[in-house]
Order: structure tokens, then C-alpha cells, then sequence
């Protein structure tokens, strides 16, 4: 976990105009005091969606959207609270010191890194268009049917074949060689001398995060002569990940947790055409090595629905078959789309448009029935014994996920498609869960002890819905004080929030990270940020974290009361006031005072 100092974060605060930042994510007019716009977060025709000037709040008075800088990048673009904190500080050229110690302060750092790579990617574009070599390579993109529009809106480049221009560029523009290692355009030559360019005479697709700045490339070579694979990918750097970065998900992101449906597909070229025309839900993964970390990317965006629109090659239908099971073990929908044999995505838009695309989502096929027709090819399913091996497989294939109602249905699907009594396969039988802890990387030790839950509940709603709803902090007033929480970091950020209420202050996240006490509160906001929260029941969840908080402080109070009566130290007179408190408390439960 980054942790930054508090006086960057304050210089971030003083200079992040919330309107300028907003105005590139969507069309804010001007209207007296005020900024309108067509709100982001729900349909509408009319703008409901305001900014008074000089306020470091938007709000909607259609849908009742409502936050801060950092609630908008993070609502909007689906970015962490860390990765907001940073898009802001890049935008609003603040450099945010980093806390001693902390592992990541070696080296370069991430926004140079960034610039470097921004320079390499205009670089290769200025190449692909204007240079003689690359007009050969333009010429290969116009037969593959991708026009200037489509290599101007997506920068595609060009990387030279001769060594050493990328670097004499940037060195001209101040980079030294040392953040071009670090940014993975360069590595050391094989004596140990100098350096090589690590991309050559190869089409390059920047790769970009959530905020649209570029993290790596993937480069695609254009004749069959050129060493190496048919895409190569920056190497593994501070930025890129491998086993985490989707090609194409900073145009789809978007769409994605909206409609909480993804297309995958293999190529680079593929995703873009997708994306372009219309089905900006697309990404690739690297090639068919699309693995767990790619499939968390996607999970995190909310998915519930995942559409494999892979090769028809053996090598895409044995990706659809592994990259479903990750999905479909966590209990997301996958449908695999069906290709005419050599026909990728690509040409498949070419020659019939998205409209056919559209038809041929329609017609794509479950999961069970393509998993059925694909483990069967090699049984002979006239015999009882091939029959068997497949329901053995399968079955057992499905059992392992984590899901117990997906678990159930494909089972009994199974049972449907292959003809076979759903009692011989079991369904509904052995219904006992797989018993084991799943891997959450977010979750640290703290999060299981259950005052921290409980607490950490309260603060979420709090600190998420009380600048919208004004009358939940009049409740929690009403009902907690700060000494009513017991674990520190709740007690100090839910008394920060009280205090900057006192005052008249704004509480955007911002100013609560930078005035909680310890350094511990930043890490602590992106653990509390991390669970969505369903707007419609806030009120009633809010009420109900309130109670479990006034539970358990009553209980440990009658508990308290008992050891000292037990404990033998006081005198009968004190013994029997203390009973009498005792009965007094446990006839009056607590119960949440909301107005
Ligand atoms: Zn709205």
C-alpha cells in the first residue's frame, strides 16, 4: 500500500478544480453560478446534474448522485481510491510525496515513467504516418480494412527497424536511459554494453490504464520474416502486468461495470474494431494466456455476464474451454460466440457489420452445451462407457466451482443435454459447498475482527451517503460518539468527520484522509471504499450498522456489570445496586433514535 504525506495531499486538495476535472469526462455548460450537465450516473434527456461554483461537490437531483473528485473518478471510472488520489495529483501537476519507507520510493517514479512512454507513443505514431518505411507498414493496415480514422483515434505506431532512433529522440526530449529501462522501451544490449530497442520494425498499440495515460505497448509484426512471436507486449515493469492488464479496457470500462457484461477476445486488432464499432464492452487479454488476474480485472468491474468471442481455431476453443471454467466457477454467465471456421472478429465485422455481430451474440451458446460438444469430439458417445467418461468429467469439472447454485443448475443442464436422469449425476445431492477460504487479495487480517466490520460499515455509509443525505449525520449524532467505537482508526476518522462537520468544513475524502491522525487512515478509506454500496437500502443499512454498533456496546456493558458482581470485590449494598443497574439495562435495549 502507497501511503502519501500529508502535505502533498493538501497541495492536491488546494488545486483540484472539480468543474475542470469533470468537463472532460462529460459536456458541463455554464449556467450563472452553476455548471450543468446530462448526468453520467443515470439516463436522462434534461441536465440534473449540477456543480456550483467553487464547491468541491457535483449533485444529482435526478438520480441523487453526489460526491467529490475522488467519488467521481471512482464511480465514473471504476478506479480505486489510490489510483483516483493519483489521476488527480497527474492532472492537477502535483507531485504526491511518498511516506518514508515505503518500498515503492526507489527509482523513477510512476509519472515520469508515464511521460516517457506518452513521448515513445507519439514517436511511433509520427513514424507510421510520416516516415518512408512506415508508409509501407500503412499501406499493410489499409488492406487489413483499418482506416486513418481508426490508426489516428487508437495511435497506432510504427517502431523503426533501425536501432537507436527512440532513444536519440527522447534523449533529445530529456529522458534519460534509466526511466527508458524502467518504461521497458529499452534493455541492455547482449555484451553488456549498451542498449537495444526493445520494439523493432513492428506495429505498436499503446496500452493504456483507466485513466487513459499509456503503461506499454503491444507490438505486432507485419511480415512473416520478422523474429518473434506475431505480438510481442512490453516486459513485466513497475506500470504493466502482465497477468493483470486487458488490451482495450480504458475504452470499455465504462460500459462494462454499467452493463456488467465483457466481450474477450484474442488479438489486439480485434478488440479495437470491436470497440469502434460500437462494442466498446471488448478486451483482450494477452492472446489466449488469459488467466485468474485478468479474470479479477473483470470482476471487480461487477460482471455477471461474459461472452468468449475466440478464434475457431483449436487453440481459441481450448482458450474458451479453460478461460470459462475461471469464470464460471465464481458463478458469472459465460456464452461462447461461434465463428465460421478462419473467421475472427475482425473480419467478421468487415465482411458482415455489427449488426450480424449483434445476431451472432444472440446465437452464441452456453457454457454446459459447449463444454458437452467439446469434451465429447474425442468419446465415442454411442457407447455407455464414452457417455460416462464425459458425465465423469464434467461433473466432476463443475463440483469444483465455488458457486453452489451454479453448481446446481449446470449440473442439472448437464444432466438435460446429455439425456441422463438428474439423480445418476447427483443434482441436489451432495450439496455440500466446497469448504475453502477464496483468495481475496484485498483483505488484510484486520478485516475479520468483527468491531472493525461493524464498525467500518457505519463510517462507509457515513462517509459515502452523509453529504447527500444531511440527516445521517444528524442520526449518527444522535446516537454514537466517538468514544462509542472501539477500534482506533474508526474512532479517529469518524471524530475527524465530526470535527470538519463542527467547523463547517467540506468533508470530501480528501480532507478526511489528510486530517485522521495516523497514516494508517489511507490505507483504512481504500479498505472502507472497497465494498459497493447499494444506494436504494442506504438508509435502512445505515440505521441497521447504527443498532449493531448500540447491540454490542449494551451488551458489553450488562457483560462488564456481571464481572464486576462476580468478581467478589464488592460489598453486598454495592452488589445489589449494581444487580439493579443490571436488570435495568437489560430491560431497555438500545434502539436507534432517528429523529
Ligand atoms: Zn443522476
Amino acid at each position: 500500500m502507497v501511503l502519501f504525506t500529508k502535505e502533498s495531499l493538501e497541495t492536491l486538495r488546494q488545486r483540484v478544480d472539480l468543474a475542470d476535472l469533470l468537463s472532460s469526462h462529460i459536456e458541463l455548460k455554464k449556467t450563472g453560478a452553476a455548471y450543468k450537465a446530462l448526468c453520467p450516473f443515470h439516463d436522462e434527456k434534461t441536465p440534473s446534474f449540477t456543480i456550483q461554483k467553487g464547491d468541491s461537490h457535483y449533485h444529482c437531483f435526478g438520480c441523487g448522485a453526489h460526491g467529490d473528485a475522488i467519488q467521481f473518478l471512482m464511480a465514473h471510472l471504476k478506479l480505486s481510491f489510490h489510483d483516483a488520489v493519483e489521476t488527480l495529483a497527474q492532472r492537477f501537476h502535483v507531485h504526491l510525496e511518498r511516506i518514508e519507507g515505503d518500498p515503492e520510493k526507489k527509482g523513477p517514479s510512476k509519472a515520469t515513467i508515464k511521460e516517457a512512454l506518452d513521448l515513445a507513443a507519439r514517436f511511433y505514431h509520427f513514424m507510421l504516418l510520416h516516415s518512408p518505411e512506415g508508409h509501407i507498414v500503412l499501406n499493410y493496415l489499409y488492406q487489413r480494412g483499418l482506416d486513418l480514422n481508426f490508426i489516428r483515434h487508437f495511435q497506432v505506431g510504427f517502431a523503426p527497424a533501425s536501432h537507436g532512433m527512440l532513444r536519440r529522440v527522447l534523449h533529445g526530449k530529456f529522458v534519460k536511459d534509466e526511466i527508458m529501462l524502467e518504461a521497458g522501451l529499452i534493455s541492455p544490449s547482449k555484451d553488456g554494453q549498451g542498449y537495444r530497442d526493445f520494439f523493432l520494425d513492428r506495429i505498436t498499440f499503446p496500452i493504456r490504464d483507466a485513466s487513459g495515460a499509456v503503461i506499454g505497448f503491444s507490438a505486432r509484426k507485419y511480415k512473416e520474416e520478422t523474429f518473434g512471436g506475431k505480438y510481442i507486449n512490453t516486459p513485466e515493469t513497475v506500470l504493466f502486468k502482465k497477468s493483470k492488464v486487458l488490451f482495450g479496457l480504458n475504452y470499455s470500462r465504462k460500459r462494462i461495470a454499467k452493463e456488467r457484461t465483457a466481450i474477450i477476445v484474442e488479438g489486439q486488432i480485434d478488440a479495437l474494431r470491436l470497440i469502434q464499432e460500437g462494442f466498446n464492452i471488448t478486451v483482450a487479454g494477452q492472446g489466449t494466456a488469459f488467466g485468474e488476474g485478468h479474470a479479477k480485472e473483470l470482476m471487480a468491474l461487477g460482471i455477471s455476464l461474459v461472452y468468449l468471442a475466440l478464434d475457431s481455431d483449436e487453440a481459441g476453443q481450448q482458450a474458451a474451454y479453460k478461460i470459462g471454467n475461471i469464470f464460471q466457477k465464481d458463478g458469472i454467465e459465460v456464452r461462447v460466440v461461434r465463428f465460421p471456421p478462419k473467421v475472427d472478429p475482425d473480419l467478421f465485422l468487415r465482411q458482415y457489420g455489427p449488426e450480424a455481430f449483434q445476431k451472432l451474440l444472440g446465437k452464441s451458446c452456453d457454457y454446459m452445451t459447449f463444454l458437452v460438444q467439446f469434451l465429447s469430439r474425442s468419446l465415442n458417445m454411442d457407447s455407455p462407457a464414452g457417455k460416462n467418461e464425459l458425465l465423469k468429467t464434467i461433473s466432476q469439472q463443475i463440483r469444483s466451482w465455488d458457486q453452489p447454485v451454479m453448481v446446481h443448475e449446470s449440473l442439472r443442464k448437464l444432466a438435460f443435454l446429455t439425456q441422463t436422469p438428474e439423480n445418476m449425476i447427483g443434482v441436489g445431492q451432495d450439496f455440500i459447498p466446497n469448504i475453502h477460504i477464496k483468495k481475496t487479495a484485498s483483505i488484510g487480517l484486520q478485516t475479520i475482527e468483527p468491531d472493525r466490520i461493524v464498525e467500518t460499515d457505519f463510517l462507509r455509509w457515513l462517509l459515502l451517503m452523509g453529504d447527500s443525505k444531511e440527516h445521517f449525520i444528524d442520526i449518527a449524532i444522535r446516537n454514537l460518539g466517538p468514544e462509542d467505537l472501539q477500534t482506533n482508526i474508526c474512532r479517529h476518522i469518524y471524530s475527524t468527520y465530526l470535527s470538519l462537520h463542527d467547523q463547517k468544513l467540506s468533508k470530501n475524502l480528501l480532507d478526511i484522509t489528510i486530517q485522521s491522525e495516523d497514516p494508517e487512515g489511507q490505507s483504512f478509506i481504500t479498505e472502507l471504499l472497497q465494498k459497493k454500496v447499494n444506494k436504494d437500502k442506504a438508509e435502512s443499512l445505515y440505521i441497521e450498522a447504527i443498532q449493531r454498533i448500540l447491540d454490542r456496546n449494551w451488551m458489553e456493558q450488562r457483560e462488564a456489570i456481571k464481572r464486576q458482581i462476580q468478581s467478589g470485590s464488592c460489598s453486598d449494598d454495592e452488589a445489589e445496586s449494581l444487580l439493579k443497574k443490571f436488570d435495568e439495562l437489560k430491560r431497555n435495549q438500545p434502539k436507534v433514535k432517528e429523529s
